[in-house]
């Protein structure tokens, strides 16, 4: 997961393996659990508020809120589990090869790596991906979903500002993260204010682009920046917008520290071929959605999860034993990746089209939805609360039950270093 940009959302269905990790303290040190998120008018009217505390209590019911944290925050704490000489920096995956017996990597700094298997989670941008589709395609087994470009429809403004001032903003005060999200009126952008810890807050402009821009996955890739021009460009636009709280965007921006500012493409796709021989592909660069559900990181944890839980049983690693545990895996996770893509999709439209109808459209939902609609959409993501299975298992806690797992009997290997 890069480490730049905005706010993380981690979900009710994720903290019990952090917990089970023993990382959910250093977590709730860092975060602000997830209070609501409130929807205005351009003139900052409230158009309607969903809350974690009613119409029915999310940690009562799953356990935990869902906890806010800035990805920086996240990245830190993730890395500082892996002893360092684990993880190799500066390397460019290039190519990939594989024959029945292994997987080879090639970097660009011209260092090679063997390997039983390969798991590329590399993003939306997957080389891992590219080369495996390459491959396939030119012995005619690429299916055509997957020679299609992403769609991208939205670029997005997003940043962290250093600790503000609470009181100019007794918000900041507030044990829980109160989202708030300004829907541009005339034209095609919604504005959003994460408060983090520390009295900082997470900003994002969202730009919709009302047709869709279909680009080639190179020129994507090209396109794409998380670097500061770009950010600062687009920062231009939006200096003026009104917030919720009391200031201009402006204001936020000019309390970003350079680097934590970031111009990031909103691109979707679901892909059809998810391995190949020894290699699989896991997080965004099998599912790429858009960030209006908080989902995308969470999807890309419990992929790996999924594997990590599913490897650790496998009694021989032969092309065709993986094949058959890659194919379990696709089975298990593509529903659930299928329906945050759709999830996401309809967010991003009820947030951001324009035109009397779908003003309707997002009063109905964001007003009109029933109580037991939004928790049975919550039940319906929350009921899987996976952990790992070789692993002394945590009580998931809540009053709706999590689904059940079994623990493996195998303990592969010792936990130190
Ligand atoms: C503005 C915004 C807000 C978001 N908010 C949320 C949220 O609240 N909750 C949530 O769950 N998700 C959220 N997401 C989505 C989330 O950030 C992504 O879904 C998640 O980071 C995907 O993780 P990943 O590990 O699959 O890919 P990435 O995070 O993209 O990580 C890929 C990694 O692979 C590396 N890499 C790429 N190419 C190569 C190569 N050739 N060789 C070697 N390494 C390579 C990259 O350097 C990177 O470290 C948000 C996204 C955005 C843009």
């Amino acid at each position: 997961m890069t480490p730049a940009g905005s706010a993380i959302s981690l979900p009710s269905s994720i903290l019990p393996l952090f917990k089970q990790l023993g990382l959910f303290e250093e977590i709730r040190r860092l975060a602000k659990p997830f209070g609501s998120v409130v929807f205005r008018e351009e003139n900052l009217e409230i158009i309607g508020s969903y809350s974690s505390r009613g119409p029915f209590d999310v940690k009562e019911r799953y356990g935990e809120y869902p906890q806010i944290i800035a990805r920086r925050d996240l990245c830190r704490v993730l890395m500082s589990q892996i002893p360092s000489h684990k993880i190799k920096y500066g390397k460019r995956v290039l190519d990939i090869r594989q024959n029945v017996g292994e997987v080879i990597v090639h970097c660009s700094d011209k260092s090679v790596f063997h390997g039983d298997l390969l798991i590329g989670v590399d993003g939306a941008y997957s080389a891992v991906r590219q080369c495996l589709y390459n491959d396939l395609d030119s012995k005619g087994l690429l299916p055509k979903q997957d020679k299609t470009p992403m769609n991208y429809q939205y670029d997005c403004l997003v940043g962290v500002t250093e600790p503000l001032d609470p009181h100019q903003n007794t918000a900041l005060f507030d044990k829980f993260s109160d989202l708030q999200t300004v829907l541009g009126k005339a034209s095609t952008y919604s504005f959003w204010c994460i408060p983090l810890t520390e009295f900082r807050v997470s900003w994002m402009v969202v730009k919709y682009h009302d047709k869709g821009k279909k680009y080639a996955e190179d020129t994507l890739f090209k396109l794409s920046d998380w670097g500061s021009d770009a950010a600062e460009l687009m920062s231009y636009e939006y200096r003026g917008l009104k917030t919720p709280y009391g200031c201009d965007l402006a204001s936020l921006i000019d309390s970003t520290p350079p680097g934590a500012m970031s111009k990031v493409m909103l691109e979707e796709k679901f892909y059809k071929t998810w391995h190949s021989g020894r290699v699989v592909l896991a997080g965004d660069a099998i599912h790429k959605v858009l960030p209006f559900g908080g989902q995308g990181a969470n999807q890309s944890i419990l992929d790996v999860l999924t594997l990590a839980n599913m490897l650790v049983d496998l009694q021989n690693n032969t092309v065709e034993d993986l094949r058959v545990l890659f194919q379990e895996y696709q089975k298990l996770r593509e529903p659930v990746g299928r329906s945050i893509l759709q999830l996401s999709n309809h967010f991003g439209h009820v947030m951001n089209r324009k035109g009397w109808f779908n003003d309707l459209v997002r009063k109905a939902v964001l007003f009109h939805t029933p109580r037991w609609v939004h928790r049975m959409s919550y039940d319906k993501f929350t009921y899987d609360r996976p952990q790992a299975v070789f692993l002394p298992f945590t009580e998931s806690g809540g009053s709706f039950p999590a689904k059940p797992q079994k623990r493996s009997a195998y303990t592969p290997f010792s936990l130190d270093p």
